[in-house]
């Protein structure tokens, strides 16, 4: 088998990663063609100094990274010196504990020292400067061109050509699909093309009429001469690397020079179009001329932490560029525009082998299984998300934003507000705070439900859960529990499926039966062929051929779209609609003056048209919070007249009114009720029975995609997503402990203000899953007890969502 012919464009790290692991899997018609020499081709794996710090808060970015190390351990392409990242701040110390959870949960080991202890393992430090440190022992120092020639190497004895000096200068389609790769030297014909062109990679996708999210940014890395404390250092280096993230700096040896790295400066991007060929560069395309000024602070604060850098001078210096995203994560994945052609970018050496493992599984065996690649999808942006503003601005931030402490909550600032409801002018006059979700400016409070606080003894979580928090948010759980509230539930991505084919496509994509009776409402699940989830869906039948289905994001736009068959329409609603959640024990004393739906008739899972007022709309009787309720739905002109209906019927004839309640209160109803939450509490990795979601799979209703990989993952379900109740409010993402063995990870996690005890969804091995059994969380310094408890917490028998 040599599979289908694949054209690599670059011969960098990321290429090259792929090239290997591709022909490892008997691929082996594959050519790699790079405008530069290789290995050294100019590009940013040519001058990158190759430090590999595996800790990362996504769990993905992680295990690659892992992988990375351990390949190229084995390529003898890497130095474990370790890695060592310093506190000088009290707020960095902690976080350096949110880091060493985040190890303990992806299985990477990891050690806090203390000063004393920072300073016997890198003696350069000023013990008066550091607070502590994180030290991670299989860090090191990536040799990144040797990796290239390693696997290139490797590539070429299985039968793949290497082709250095071809630039691409075209891509050429014939029905929407590649057929060639078009080179200063020829074509070269192409079932698959891959870009790994790492900083020119929007100008190579724009071949096809692709727009890659990402900004080229120029950053800076000097050199010192002499260093006297290592001075006579013959090895390469034998410290470990280091960070020192509140200055924006790391550090690496170089026998007895340092190499110095510096994300503190202003941030300095470029066109992938205004980079230089590889003949006109003076040094290599990817190397800009070093500005000094840009510099100094790094210097001082360096001569600050380490006093041996005193006596010694910056002698070298560039301003090399490499790829920023909008959201700090790679670009992975197929084009929608055009079949066969692939991306892998804004990968760092730090996890290309991974990304080149991860490409290769996908490739070849049509889903990745290594990896959990949801955040990693290049199609997973939402259309404003790719404007060339937009992508500027986000890359730019993220350069500035990457030695800093982001809390999970953290909106982004800029750009801002982007979208907003039709409720929006509605939500500023009632005081929200808004943070935002794909864009969408939504509440998480309301300033004006402050009286609502009266009599109500709300409880404070600790400090880190306190941000982007105010008691507020009890009040209004509890207050959706007494009477009724409205959530803007807008941002919720919205589908609709239309066309004779609808029904078959569905039951095909689904897990769920969907052909039921017009009116029907259907909680079920998208899975991949390995089994694995990739969203949670409501599908509503709103006529014989015509659905709308609740979707998580673009991801599943795009996952539909191309199963879809030409008679099948798809298309996304939710920017012309609108969504207000009205939910509570009054919700139907609120809404039944208003319409002429019987909606004591509705049924808990059935949705129909009607008016409220004057305003057409769709309800769907359902409710995340758990309480009777629907989700109704207008078009986006008329949100304001629904919203204006709703709330002036509850101002005039319900005894307290109606509140409007933000996404606070939602999370802690939510996890009352053990709502998962995809992409949060489960992702592609899992499958329906571990994640608890079992009940939504139809198996006996005939074939969906999944099914047969199913069958086999019934009956060897070895963890289990876990409901417990904990002696303390965490984030989401700290370890979960047995005793002293990390054994899972928590996914969400909320204050419940109806049952009045703090709550933690996670993954768990089976054996541990049983109610009653106590485990620990690790939150920052502390150990927080949690048992394991039956769930849901809240109304187990449904009488409120069925009343
Ligand atoms: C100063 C600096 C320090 C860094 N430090 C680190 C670090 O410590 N740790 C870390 O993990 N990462 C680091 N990085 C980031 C890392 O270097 C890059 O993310 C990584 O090397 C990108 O690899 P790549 O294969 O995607 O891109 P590249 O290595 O740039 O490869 C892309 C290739 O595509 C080729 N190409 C482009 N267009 C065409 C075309 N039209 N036709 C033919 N060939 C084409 C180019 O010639 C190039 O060889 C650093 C980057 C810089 C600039």
């Amino acid at each position: 088998m040599t599979g289908q012919s694949v054209v690599i464009i670059g011969a960098g790290v990321v290429g090259a990663a792929l090239a290997d692991e591709l022909s490892a899997r008997g691929w082996t018609d594959v050519t790699v063609v790079d405008q530069g020499d290789v290995p050294a081709t100019g590009g940013s794996s040519s001058h990158a100094p190759g430090l590999v710090f595996q800790i990362n808060g996504s769990k993905t970015m992680t295990e690659m990274a892992r992988y990375t190390v351990e390949k190229f351990v084995e390529l003898d392409s890497f130095l474990q010196v370790g890695g060592l990242e310093v506190a000088t701040t009290p707020e960095r110390l902690a976080e350096l504990r949110r880091r060493q959870g985040w190890a303990a949960s992806w299985g990477v080991e990891a050690r806090l020292l203390s000063p004393e202890e920072c300073v016997a393992m890198h003696s350069l430090l000023d013990r008066d400067k550091v607070l502590g440190g994180l030290y991670i022992p299989t860090d090191g120092l990536a040799k990144a061109v040797k990796a290239v020639d390693a696997q290139l190497s490797r590539a070429r004895e299985r039968g793949v050509r290497v082709l250095p000096r071809h630039e691409v200068l075209d891509v050429r389609t014939e029905g929407g699909r590649v057929a060639a790769v078009v080179t200063g030297q020829g074509e070269i014909p192409a079932d698959i093309v891959v870009c790994c062109a790492g900083i020119w990679g929007p100008r190579v996708a724009r071949m096809v009429g692709m727009e890659l999210p990402l900004t080229p940014l120029a950053h800076q890395l000097a050199w010192t001469g002499q260093v006297p404390d290592l001075a006579g250092q013959t090895v390469e280096a034998s410290r470990p690397i280091l960070r020192h993230q509140d200055a924006d700096l790391y550090y690496r040896e170089r026998f007895d020079t340092l190499g110095i790295g510096y994300y503190g400066h202003r941030p300095m991007p470029i066109s992938s179009d205004d980079i230089l060929s590889v003949d006109a560069a003076e040094v290599m395309p990817s190397v800009l001329t070093f500005t000094p000024d840009d510099f100094a602070g790094a210097w001082s604060e360096t001569q600050s932490l380490l006093p041996s850098t005193r006596s010694a001078k910056v002698e070298e210096g560039i301003n090399g560029l490499f790829s920023f995203t909008t959201d700090h994560l790679p670009l992975m994945g197929q084009s929608r525009e055009v079949e066969g052609f692939w991306v892998a970018e804004a990968v760092w050496v730090t996890h290309s082998a991974g990304v080149g493992r991860a490409m290769a599984e996908w490739l070849v065996d049509g889903h990745c299984t290594s990896f959990d690649l949801h955040e990693c999808d290049v199609n997973r942006f939402e259309p404003h998300q790719i404007a060339p503003d937009y992508v500027l601005a986000r890359g730019c931030q993220n350069y500035v934003e990457v030695y800093d402490i982001i809390h999970p909550l953290q909106p982004m600032e800029h750009p801002r507000p982007l979208r907003t409801s039709p409720f929006h002018p509605r939500q500023q006059e009632l005081g929200a705070l808004f943070l935002e979700a794909s864009g969408w400016e939504r509440p998480q409070w309301y300033g004006a439900n402050e009286p609502l606080l009266r009599g109500r003894e709300i409880p404070a979580p600790g400090d880190w859960a306190a941000r982007y928090w105010s008691p507020i948010v009890g009040a209004e759980a509890q207050a959706t529990r007494e009477s009724v509230a409205m959530y803007d539930m807008t941002a919720l991505k919205r589908l609709e499926v239309s066309g004779p084919g609808a029904v078959a496509f569905l039951q095909r994509l689904t897990t769920g039966d969907v052909d039921k009776s017009v009116g029907s409402v259907t909680y079920c699940l998208l899975l991949d062929t390995d089994g694995g989830i990739r969203s949670d869906v409501t599908v509503a039948r709103l006529g014989p051929q015509h659905f709308q289905v609740g979707a998580n994001g673009n991801l599943d736009l795009d996952w539909l779209d191309r199963h879809r068959p030409a008679d099948v329409y798809l298309r996304d609603i939710t920017p012309g609609t609108c969504c207000v959640g009205v939910w509570g024990p009054k919700a139907r004393e609120l809404v039944q003056p208003l319409t002429t739906a019987d909606l004591t008739a509705l049924r808990y899972f059935r949705g129909t048209r009607a008016y409220i007022g004057n305003v057409p709309v769709t309800m769907l009787r359902l409710s995340y919070v758990g309480e009777l309720g629907w989700e109704i739905y207008t078009t986006a002109d008329l949100g304001l007249k629904l919203w204006d209906t709703l709330w002036g019927a509850g101002r005039d004839r319900l005894p307290g009114g109606v509140i409007a309640a933000g996404r606070g209160a939602f999370t802690s109803l939510r996890l009352e009720k053990g709502y998962r939450s995809f992409g949060t509490d489960m992702t592609f990795e899992h499958d329906p029975y571990e994640a608890g979601l079992g009940f939504a799979v139809k198996l006996d209703k005939g074939d969906f995609i999944g099914r047969d990989a199913l069958l086999a993952r019934k009956e060897s379900v070895t963890r289990r997503l876990s409901c417990l109740l904990t002696d303390e409010v965490v984030m989401g993402r700290e370890p979960v402990y047995d005793g002293d063995r990390a054994v899972g990870h928590v996914t969400s996690a909320a204050y419940g203000h109806t049952i009045g005890k703090a709550i933690a969804y996670a993954w768990l091995p089976a054996s541990l899953a049983t109610p009653g059994q106590t485990v620990h969380i690790g939150y920052f310094d502390r150990r927080v007890k949690a048992v394991v408890a039956e769930e849901p917490l809240f109304d187990p028998a449904m009488t409120r969502l069925r009343g």
